[in-house]
């Protein structure tokens, strides 16, 4: 009842391209779905997203769904899914992502998806993990759980841009924080974390070496959108 006065009032509108949603759609048009920029980033021989990782992070397999960029529909979905509170548009974008991306092979012989955790005074504040959102999309589309026990974050940093470079890497390195009594069982086990833009990649980075220091582990990215080179 509450959802149709609702809707008589805001019709639902496509978060990408602001035109009216058909019924059988939810949050991206068809039309959308179809054309919002992929990075086909895995189909490369020289995989670029892949490639931003040499020397920082050893992984099985890497991409981004989406390329961003400025002013175009990509923005305008993200900007939706991290400001304006639509964490739906995460599940969809990570449902869209795996669909494609598993008739390619990207997720064989994966165990776990991780996304990337957020501090718990964050988390408060925000009320929801965004990656977390991508991450069950992804979950219910190819069947493979997720963890949201293996790793947190410990640390609460203040906004990383009023840092300098050195103290920025220094305050995401160390705020990672591995749970001991979870390694035993993902030894030898590949991972899939997950997150939503890939900028610099410094997040991931952090994240991804404290996952590498289980022995025997493997690791792989998956993140919604590229921003711009
Ligand atoms: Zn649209």
């Amino acid at each position: 009842m509450i959802g149709s006065v609702f809707q008589l009032f805001y019709p639902k509108v496509c978060f990408a391209c602001g035109k009216p949603l058909s019924k059988n759609f939810e949050h991206i048009c068809l039309q959308c779905r179809h054309s919002l920029p992929r990075t086909e980033a895995y189909d490369r021989k020289e995989n670029p997203i892949q490639k931003m990782f040499w020397g920082r992070l050893p992984l099985e397999r890497a991409t981004s769904f989406l390329q961003f960029q400025k002013s175009g529909k990509v923005q305008r979905l993200i900007h939706h899914f991290k400001y304006k509170g639509v964490k739906e548009i995460g599940y969809t974008l990570g449902q869209m992502a795996a669909f494609e991306l598993k008739e390619k092979g990207f997720f064989e012989g994966i165990d776990s998806i991780v996304p990337i955790p957020i501090h718990k005074l964050k988390l408060k504040k925000r009320g929801y993990n965004q990656s977390y959102f991508i991450a069950e999309g992804i979950s219910d589309a190819i069947q493979i759980k997720i963890d949201l026990e293996l790793i947190t974050k410990e640390i609460h940093t203040e906004s990383q841009t009023k840092k300098s470079r050195f103290k920025r890497w220094q305050n995401v390195d160390s705020s990672f924080k591995l749970n001991m009594e979870r390694i035993p069982e993902y030894r030898g086990k590949h991972i899939l974390l997950v997150d939503d833009v890939l900028t610099t990649g410094s997040t991931l980075e952090a994240c991804g070496s404290q996952l590498l220091q289980i022995p025997g582990v493997k690791l792989s990215l998956l993140t919604m959108a590229v921003a711009e080179g």
